[in-house]
């Protein structure tokens, strides 16, 4: 891949313009979990599964207006999320006297997971030129 087509384009993320699928080409070690882009991965062989045309390469503005679109759904997901944690807590503690925490915002929310390491400390780059990272690990119980 030449340095202009990497400026532009997300490594191994394609989109049929007929009917807006979108593939992602990961490949994933079965042995370890660990899950990375192939190198090289400009090319998309495959057609679209809804209509057979041609995909073609996703740019990094479409993944930005994309990314844009869609995190503040995720942001008023997230805030819905940690309301019904904190009162969920909070029954919890009323009916066995617990000590389990309440979350006011998430960003309160974010640092606990940071602290527990469910979120990594900082946060691994998502550059093409990065390493595969190992999977994440499966969802688990609410951190206390
Ligand atoms: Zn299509």
């Amino acid at each position: 891949m030449d340095a202009m087509e990497e400026l532009l384009y997300t490594p191994a993320s394609f989109v049929c313009d007929k009917c807006g699928f979108r593939l992602e080409i990961r490949t994933m070690l079965a042995t370890t979990g660990e899950v990375g882009i192939k190198r090289g991965g400009e090319d998309c062989n495959e057609p679209c599964p809804n209509d057979s045309t041609l995909m073609r390469r996703v740019t990094w503005k479409e993944m930005a207006l994309d990314s844009s679109d869609s995190a503040h759904e995720l942001m008023l997901a997230l805030i819905e999320s940690v309301k019904l944690q904190s009162h969920y807590a909070m029954l919890l503690n009323m009916h066995d006297g617990g000590e389990r925490k309440q979350f006011s915002c998430p960003a309160e929310w974010i640092e606990r997971l940071k602290v527990c390491g469910q979120i990594p400390n900082p946060v691994p780059s998502c550059t093409p030129s990065a390493p595969p990272r190992s999977a994440r690990k499966s969802n688990s119980a609410t951190p206390a």
